[in-house]
């Protein structure tokens, strides 16, 4: 392998490594998926306690993806506010809205992003083939710092119009694009990554345009919900919080489920049991197990239910 070779392979594997993203243990990552999008909410290339790390596709705009927390409401108690702020982070159409105006607000950046993206994967070994490597040096050095400097300036403008209040973030996102040309091309996707923070993850993803396998992600979420450690502990004692606002989210998840023409009753319905020694499951995670089982090994769920023979 010639030296060229070499430089140009390092130079691909520190842009892939530009298309990876850390997301933390307590939220979801929306990411493209071929023409749609997906939901990441386990798993990732590498993960911890702390968060996971997943890949996009590594290509501008098609290596868009949002950060999005499922930390619960935190009002103490089940009051107007509590109900309001459910009701806006279901609202599909306030996080359309917000969608829009964030891509809108940072549209600028897509000029000088696929502008530094051409220069390094295109004109460059254009260059490198016909005229050598140091004028390709030359141009490349030029060229990168005239885009470098136009996309951190609209970036830092564009973010403390959109997220005046995230000073720190941006600082970061300005500095890192700054430094390389490569972390320059992600700019234009990653200030926008924390866009849709806020809103709850199942109808942000009711949002996306051609989002896959929402059915599957509300029902495992509307399960963790309504089956919560909360809600069986306070079975015996008084209703706490916690279990009325999950019932709360829940009943917002129904709500989105029936407009997308989805029944929820379906949901809680009993597995067909996946062996013939399975009698019970857990409602909650749908393990199935045999008679012996007293709870769930996977949730600790402890009110087992016998599946229909
Ligand atoms: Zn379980």
């Amino acid at each position: 392998m010639s030296p060229v070779q070499m430089l140009l392979g390092c130079l691909l594997l520190l842009y892939l490594s530009e298309f990876l993203v850390w997301v933390r243990s307590d939220a979801w990552l929306l990411r493209r998926r071929g023409r749609g999008w997906e939901a990441l909410t386990r798993g990732g290339l590498i993960s911890s306690s702390r968060g996971s790390l997943h890949w996009v596709y590594p290509v501008p705009q098609l290596g868009r993806a949002y950060s999005v927390r499922t930390s619960p409401p935190t009002a103490s108690t089940v009051s107007t506010a509590l109900r309001l702020s459910i009701e806006t982070a279901f609202s599909v159409v306030d996080i359309g809205r917000r969608y829009q105006g964030v891509e809108e607000a940072f549209q600028t950046l897509r000029w000088t992003s696929w502008g530094l993206w051409g220069l390094v994967w295109v004109v460059c070994p254009l260059l490198l083939q016909f005229m050598g490597l140091q004028p390709m040096l030359w141009i490349l050095a030029s060229g990168a710092l005239i885009l470098m400097v136009a996309n951190a300036w609209i970036l830092a403008r564009a973010h403390s119009k959109t997220f005046s209040e995230s000073g720190d973030e941006r600082l970061r996102l300005v500095l890192s694009a700054c430094l390389s040309p490569l972390a320059a091309i992600r700019s234009w996707d990653l200030a926008q990554k924390q866009a849709l923070d806020g809103f709850h993850p199942l109808a942000v993803a009711a949002a996306l345009p051609g989002f896959q396998g929402w059915d599957e992600l509300a029902a495992a979420e509307w399960r963790r919900l309504r089956y919560s450690v909360a809600s069986e502990s306070s079975a015996s004692s008084a209703i706490t919080v916690d279990a009325v606002e999950s019932a709360e989210v829940c009943a917002a998840i129904e709500v989105l489920a029936r407009r997308r023409g989805i029944d929820p009753a379906h949901w809680d319905s009993p597995p067909r049991a996946e062996d013939m020694a399975h009698t019970q499951y857990c409602p909650r995670c749908r393990t199935q197990y045999t008679g012996q089982a007293t709870c769930c090994r996977d949730c600790r769920w402890t009110a087992l239910m016998p599946i229909p023979q």
